[in-house]
Formats: structure tokens, sequence, C-alpha cells
């Protein structure tokens, strides 16, 4: 989740770590202004901002691990880890008066570096990328990338950002991490599959601080409502891999590889309560 004071790692970047941000980027109020800003009611007051009357909040939810004594079998005494279910309230960027308009993600690159990162990370990636036709697409059989020509794009920004979504797809490669790309257009398993595109283009376009397609998005959010009202807990897995999506991508440029000591943000302070236990 990123968090609106900017408490990153990485300098005054905001981490890209956390369930939260899946949860909370599926919002329309995100997809909609394109700010993925979101802070509780006290985080909020604690930078002299205030939420405006009557806005209401949206709830976050994550897993956190904690550690129990098991009295139940002959393992009397011995500890394990169970994940507890979390939710905490917050409130977006546009619901809060007195916050400062969105910066952008890295404000020392400039736009066309943005545009250069993301063909670094599309060369490294060793995926092949072929020029023409008017889709884009990825093709998981004969493991390529199809773009438009250039023309096609409104800009070189989206053109990326279309680009590291079809890289999303090839990222399941079995040769890669490895996920099921055999969904037809319109089935479960198609949807599952763009859900998890979609929140890493999210995500990685975030941290490299490249537009997002929102018109696009908008139309994919249907689908997911559906996959997700068959199976709650689609969401977490949806996260879960988005991240190591997203992880994987950013991998292929030294300025986003993430290092292996960061932890994840679970950024809990203002955790209001705890949901249910739910097994392994
Ligand atoms: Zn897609």
């Amino acid at each position: 989740m990123r968090r609106l004071d900017g408490a990153g790692e990485r300098g005054d970047r905001p981490s890209h770590r956390g369930v939260n941000l899946f949860v909370l980027g599926m919002s329309p109020l995100a997809f909609a202004s394109g700010d993925p800003r979101w802070c509780s009611y006290r985080q909020a007051l604690a930078r002299g901002w205030q939420v405006r009357r009557g806005e209401k909040a949206t709830p976050v939810y994550f897993y956190k691990p904690i550690e129990i004594t098991d009295k139940t079998s002959e393992s009397e005494g011995k500890t394990r880890r169970v994940p507890i279910l979390r939710a905490f309230s917050v409130f977006h960027a546009s619901q809060i008066d007195g916050i400062a308009a969105l910066a952008p993600a890295d404000a020392t690159k400039t736009v066309v570096e943005r545009v250069e990162d993301a063909e670094i990370i599309l060369k490294a990636s060793g995926v092949p990328v072929w020029i023409g036709g008017d889709r884009a697409f990825y093709n998981p059989a004969g493991d390529f990338i199809q773009l438009p020509p250039d023309e096609a794009f409104e800009s070189p920004a989206l053109r990326a950002s279309v680009a590291l979504h079809e890289l999303s797809h090839a990222s399941g490669h079995p040769s890669r991490l490895n996920r099921d790309l055999s969904g037809k257009f319109g089935s479960s398993a198609y949807s599952r599959e763009e859900l998890r595109a979609e929140l890493s283009s999210l995500l990685v376009g975030s941290e490299i601080g490249l537009p997002t397609d929102i018109p696009n998005h908008a139309s994919y959010v249907r689908s997911w409502l559906d996959v997700l009202k068959q199976d709650k807990r689609e969401v977490f897995h949806a996260a879960a891999d988005a991240q190591r999506i997203a992880d994987y991508i950013l991998g292929f440029h030294p300025d986003y590889a993430e290092r292996p000591a960061e932890s994840a943000d679970d950024g809990d302070d203002d955790t209001s309560s705890v949901v249910a236990p739910l097994a392994a």
C-alpha cells in the first residue's frame, strides 16, 4: 500500500509491496482519479489533513501471520503460524482536504526516461516483441508479445504501459512464473489471469511512474467482480500472484529491483479489528 507520507524504503519512493494496494487499487476511486494514495483517518489527522464530512471509508484486509501455541495434539507446547485476516478503514486522497497534489512516482526521472526504463525491462526479459496488426497481446504458444506500430498509440508512455501489461502475461510462461494461461476470452480462467496482469501493471506503473490505461481498467472491473463473487479469497491469491509478477518484472531493471532485506509493509498501526482466523 502506498503511504501518503511516502515513508517507503528507498528514499522517498513508496514501496509497492503489500496486499492492501490491490484491494484499494480495485476501488473505483483509484481508477477514476489515477491517484493511488490512501490513508486512515488518524494518519490524515496526524498530518494536518481532514477527511471531508460524510466521506465513506474503504475497508482494507490483509493477512498477518501470528504465532499460536498448539494445545491439541502430542506436539503440545509447540508453536505454529496461523494467518489472521485483519481489517482497517482508509480514505482515498480525493476524500481528504489539505493534501498536496500527487507527485510523480520518481520526480527525478522525465517521462522519456520512464519510457526508456520500460524498454530496458522489456529487452532484459528476453521475451520477443513483434510489431504489427492492430491489437496488443501475448501469445502463450509462441511465447511472444505482439504490439501494433508506434503510431497506433496515443503516446510513447501509453505504449510502454501496454507493453508492460503484456509482459505481465508473458511472466506466466512455464519457463518463468508458470501460471495457467489457457483461459479463453470470457472464461473465468481468463478473468483470473487478466486480474493478475492488471494488478501487476498497476504496481509496476506506479513504481516506474507510467500512466495506467483507465478505460481499459474500467472494462475489466466487471469480470473481476464476477470472479471475486464466486470466490472471496481470490483477491488474496491474485494479489500474491500480482506481487510476484511485479517483483519479477521490476527485477529486470537495477533501479527498481527489490533488495532482499526489504520486508512487507504491513502498516497496521490503525488495525481496527481481527476479523476471523482462517486456516492456512
Ligand atoms: Zn491482458
